[in-house]
């Protein structure tokens, strides 16, 4: 089998490894696409301190070849999302059996090696059959439609609540449609006209530019009260002290992300207007939430689709995108194809 390996910072390698499967609950899946994101970028550059050598890859999906005798939700040829981030099975949590808990779930591309690969032996368990009124480009945003539904349980507003989210890249565009979905009203805040404008092309009505008016226009929407709750989306450039100046007083700010950079934050103002604040990173336990989610078409995808690239420019896609991420602070997603 093929992998593309991170040795160390901004080196990668291709190379071929043997593997096949060993239980039999587990199968082999041919990769078909992977998404290359932010957590990808950065465990190429060094930034995240991921331990080399590394497979990079945190979403994937893929075609089953070949079954373990004890499958029994997968069969040759079923398509497929790989779940790249679970339960480790030894903490606290995971030893009282609450693996939806679990206080250090195992993340592909960054704790153990990814979907960069053309192909994967993998747990049955870890593998989430897809229906087929759900193509592949979609599919691949399940992870983040799973640590959406989690930063919504998190929030648990009740319905008509103002949540300002901050940052229209793409999970704050998925959230606005998701907070939608569930019946709260989501106010979009970026600095940039372009993500807005897709964001209101997915059907996010509420979208507010970060300038000198956003607490003239928010106050306006919001009939004065400000938003009740508010999720800051990580990397998307803006001030991480910005919710604790929209948010209402007691509402709840969660900073979310696949990860986080180093973050500064004023706290006095939180601490005055009592706000409570907490984190959301992964949602891994919603998998299934999220195709159902994919599969009621409960997101528009189209405008917000990422750009195609063939696996033949894998290293010259980790090179520019690390020089963007370098500038801009912010990185385009890629969808990898793999075949
Ligand atoms: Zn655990």
């Amino acid at each position: 089998m093929k992998i593309w390996k991170l040795l160390s910072p901004k080196t990668l390698t291709e190379e071929e490894r043997p593997d096949s499967i060993s239980a039999p609950t587990q199968a082999k899946v041919k990769v078909t696409k992977v998404l290359l994101a932010y957590p990808e970028i950065r465990a190429y550059t060094g930034a995240s301190g991921v331990r080399f050598p590394r497979v990079p890859g945190m979403f994937a999906v893929g075609v089953v070849t070949e079954t373990g005798e004890g499958c029994v939700a997968v069969e040759k040829n079923s398509r497929v999302y790989l779940n790249g981030t679970y339960a480790c099975g030894e903490c606290a949590e995971c030893r009282k059996g609450n693996e939806s808990g679990c206080l250090s779930p195992v993340i592909s591309g960054v704790d153990r090696d990814g979907f960069l690969r053309d192909f994967v032996v993998a747990e049955e368990a870890h593998l989430f059959p897809l229906p087929p009124s759900v193509g592949d480009d979609i599919a691949l945003y399940a992870g983040l439609v799973s640590l959406c539904e989690d930063i919504i349980d998190k929030l648990d507003v009740p319905k008509g609540t103002h949540v300002a989210v901050v940052g229209a890249g793409e999970t704050g565009n998925i959230l606005s449609q998701l907070l939608i979905y569930h019946q709260a009203v989501p106010i979009l805040i970026d600095e940039s006209e372009d993500k807005l404008a897709v964001a209101a092309k997915c059907g996010v009505y509420y979208t507010l530019k970060a300038d000198e008016d956003l607490m003239e226009n928010l106050s306006q929407i919001t009939g004065g009260r400000m938003a009740e709750g508010c999720v800051f989306t990580s990397f998307c450039g803006l001030s991480p002290d910005l919710p604790f100046e929209i948010t209402a007083k007691r509402g709840k700010v969660i900073y979310a992300g696949m990860e986080f950079p180093e973050m500064t934050v004023h706290l006095k103002k939180a601490l005055d207007k009592e706000i409570s604040v907490t984190g959301a990173t992964r949602g891994y336990a919603q998998c299934a939430a999220a195709i159902n989610l994919l599969v009621n078409k409960a997101v528009d995808f189209k405008p917000l689709l990422a750009a195609e690239a063939n696996a033949a420019d894998i290293p010259k896609l980790f090179a520019s995108n690390a020089e963007i991420l370098e500038k801009e602070k912010r990185v385009p997603l890629t969808i990898v194809n793999m075949i």
